[in-house]
């Protein structure tokens, strides 16, 4: 296609739009011609869509009735690694092109002309004294591009207020002008001193050196909790920055970037770019327009920052791969790690999967040599890996409706005084997840879906987790109508929280859940106060897990470590040590030796002894050892299909007649199982039927997929999810 890479004026060409057309159109090339990739605006009935040029026209359509391309944008084309990875991606998940491209494209705004931002730059000898702070601007402005700098950054490179600028800009000394384009960011420089990396930390970042090269590949950082892992992977952003092309770093949860941000300033002297939701919509005009351009190096984001159009991406570390978070379950389902690796692969570049709990698909893909690996065994500095604990439940006295146990109840107020926090890990939002009748037994469900709906005192609602509809805490049972017998049972992290401060009446309880943030930046600042010390005890549910730092946590207590096992989920025991091992990891990060207490009711259970026992290779060895058995991923394929619709029957219907008609998976080997009703089987007003396909490694599952699925025309009404590789079976 490289050949064609420009349509002179009037030539035939595809244009792919976002919109559900299913495939490119073919357009005629405006005045002036375009090249292959450019992003255009063409004409769709009565509207003007933005669109790329696809390739040359498909050619059925009559030359005389076809339409000119109406304008073409001022972006730089897509290049050709991006459309390819747009193909092979809608490929493997089974999605039209048009909503793949749509992941590419949708920031707001975009294309519209820009608006215009003051921009500040040095101009001449300010009037008046010069003091430190000013100084500090002027040599900011020294180095600064010709383009300038926005007041922020400028404010944040110089580490002085935004007034010190303004006062400069009176005086004299800094221009203020108006610029009607996106500016470049700042430059990040990998010259600049780092911290010391200690030996261990210098061999793996040579390692990584080493295995980076150049070119496509793949290697596991996998370093226990504390070891340093991300000074190590700024070593390969560093490697990549100065070969002149651009790196990408995918966090798992927002609440993270602030404390990133401010470790790559710290390394490299200015703050990159940051790509997710909470970002303005004018950040991430700018953020796409740079990354196109080559005035971004760096891009901090969300799994959708993999789908920026980089002018030469280079590396791509995905930070905490083993989070659930990196896998979107709607819309376009994607598990944003593998789609890293398989942009890469196409871009040319390195991928650094960072954790400290590998998935097992990526261990496993260490293992057989396919990705390499680097090791980082022990935690930087003095502070040492947390001992841990059981507490067995059956042999607690712990009273009914309380969930902490004596023992650790205990260790909690040994700390209470000495300036050491404590930590209470469950996994439940809410305050309690049932709201039951005393009377008559009932238990309050969502109207919408097949889900109990979870008490939320601080809302004073009780609210579905699935569909999020709520409603106020009723009085009398909607069942049997009597009054006041409803009762909440069991824990949530809110009901866990007013136990410790009854227990604890003078301690500072701070409660980390998503719930309980408006903002990413209300979690942050909470999250920096606890880093600080400003609480005694925190309680929190998984938002707790995910990378953060508090120095002055001695202790961790998980209330709930069984609860994980419970389920069937093919990755029940993989997710529960990942867990448990990540929220333990929390404890003991500075100077003070770290506990790490688990309240079980199984602790001979495999998993637990696993947890405890800290022999992470065995439980890794023995967990694939136990899939290959069965089949399952990583050494076999599967595929759920989910048939969603308003009635149940049709649904049945279709998934019969599916099951009939196997043929085109027999000839690839796979099997099929279902229909069934899904865990959740109701969910917004719509029933849910799952089927599941399993095939062999090597089989051509999509494709068979396509060719099963062909034979059948769901009613308008009906949806058919496909999601390969599934996480969740819900
Ligand atoms: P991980 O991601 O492996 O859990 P981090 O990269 O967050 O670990 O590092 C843990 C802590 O140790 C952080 O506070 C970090 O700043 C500190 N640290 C790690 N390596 C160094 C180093 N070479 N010099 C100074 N501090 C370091
Ligand atoms: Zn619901």
């Amino acid at each position: 296609m490289s050949e064609i890479g420009f349509f002179e004026e009037g030539a035939r060409l595809g244009v792919l739009t976002a919109e559900p057309v299913g495939h490119a159109l073919d357009y005629l090339a405006p005045e002036g011609g375009c090249a292959l990739g450019a992003f255009v605006e063409v004409p769709l009935g009565p509207r003007r869509v933005v669109g790329v040029v696809w390739g040359p026209g498909e050619g059925s359509f009559e030359a005389g009735r076809l339409r000119k391309v109406a304008r073409v944008l001022d972006v730089p084309p897509m290049r050709e690694e991006l459309h390819s990875f747009l193909i092979r991606m809608a490929d493997y998940t089974m999605t039209p092109l048009p909503a793949v491209l749509r992941l590419a494209t949708r920031t707001p705004g975009l294309f519209d002309p820009p608006g215009t931002r003051k921009v500040y730059r040095l101009a001449g000898t300010p009037a008046g004294r010069e003091t430190e702070a000013r100084r500090k601007v002027i040599e900011a402005l020294t180095t600064a591009p010709q383009s300038g700098y926005y007041l922020g950054e400028l404010a944040a490179l110089a580490g002085v207020t935004t007034q010190v600028i303004k006062g400069l800009v009176k005086a004299g000394g800094v221009s203020e002008t108006e610029a009607a384009r996106d500016l470049p960011y700042p430059h990040l420089d990998p010259e600049r001193p780092g911290k010391t990396l200690s030996p261990d930390q210098r061999a793996a970042a040579e390692a990584l050196r080493h295995s980076a090269g150049s070119g496509f590949g793949v290697t596991l950082l996998k370093g226990v909790t504390g070891s340093g892992k991300t000074e190590v992977y700024l070593e390969a952003v560093a490697d990549c920055l100065r070969r002149g092309r651009q790196a990408l770093v995918l966090l798992p949860e927002i609440a993270l970037t602030g404390a990133f941000l401010a470790r790559i300033e710290a390394r490299f002297g200015a703050r990159p770019g940051e790509w997710h939701s909470g970002a303005t919509q004018g950040e991430r005009r700018r953020l796409w327009r740079m990354v196109a351009e080559g005035g971004a190096e760096v891009v901090v984001g969300a799994r959708s920052a993999l789908f920026l159009p980089f002018r030469d991406l280079g590396l791509i570390v995905v930070d905490e791969e083993h989070d659930t978070s990196y896998k979107q379950e709607e819309g376009v389902i994607y598990n944003a790690r593998d789609m890293a690796v398989l942009r890469a692969s196409f871009a040319g570049a390195q991928v650094v999967l960072a954790s400290a709990t590998p998935s097992l698909e990526t261990w496993v893909n260490a293992e057989t040599g396919k990705y390499a690996r680097v090791d980082l065994t022990s935690r930087f500095g003095a502070s040492e890996l947390p001992e841990m604990r059981p507490i067995d439940m059956r042999a607690e006295k712990t009273e009914a409706a309380h969930w902490i146990s004596p023992t650790l109840s205990a260790e909690i107020a040994r700390r209470l005084g000495t300036g050491e926090q404590s930590m209470l890990f469950i996994n439940r939002r809410g305050y309690a997840p049932v709201t039951v009748c005393r009377a008559c037994g009932h238990q309050i469900a969502c109207p919408h879906c097949d889900a109990r709906m979870v008490h939320h005192r601080s809302l004073e609602r009780l609210v579905c987790h699935q569909c999020g509809e709520s409603i106020p805490v009723p009085t009398v049972c909607p069942s049997c109508g009597v009054e006041g017998k409803l009762v909440p049972v069991g824990p949530g992290v809110e009901r866990l929280a007013e136990e410790v401060r009854a227990r604890f009446p003078d301690s500072r309880v701070a409660v980390l859940s998503s719930d309980l943030f408006g903002s990413a930046r209300a979690l942050k600042e909470t999250i920096d106060a606890i880093a600080a010390g400003a609480a005694d005890i925190v309680v929190g549910t998984q938002i707790v897990a995910k990378g953060h730092n508090f120095p002055h946590l001695t202790l961790v207590g998980v209330i709930d470590t069984d609860l994980g096992l419970q389920g069937s989920d093919l990755r029940a025991s993989e997710r529960t040590f990942q867990l448990v091992r990540q929220v333990a990891g929390r404890a003991g990060r500075a100077e003070k030796p770290g506990l790490a207490l688990l309240q079980t009711y199984q602790p001979e259970h495999p998993v637990i002894r696993a947890i405890l026992g800290g022999d992470e290779e065995a439980f890794w060895r023995a967990e694939a050892a136990s899939r290959r058995a069965q089949g399952v991923p990583p050494f076999g394929r599967m595929a759920g299909i989910v048939l969603s619709g308003p009635e149940l029957a049709p649904l049945f219907a279709l998934g019969n007649d599916l099951a009939r008609r196997v043929a085109p998976l027999d000839r690839i080997g796979a099997r099929v199982f279902g229909p069934a009703p899904a865990p959740i089987s109701k969910l917004r007003d719509r029933f849910r039927v799952r089927m599941l396909v399993m095939a062999e490694k090597s089989a051509p599952l999509q494709s068979a997929l396509g060719a099963w699925l062909r034979q059948v025309r769901p009613d308008k009404n009906v949806r058919v999810a496909v999601d390969i590789d599934p996480q969740s079976f819900l």
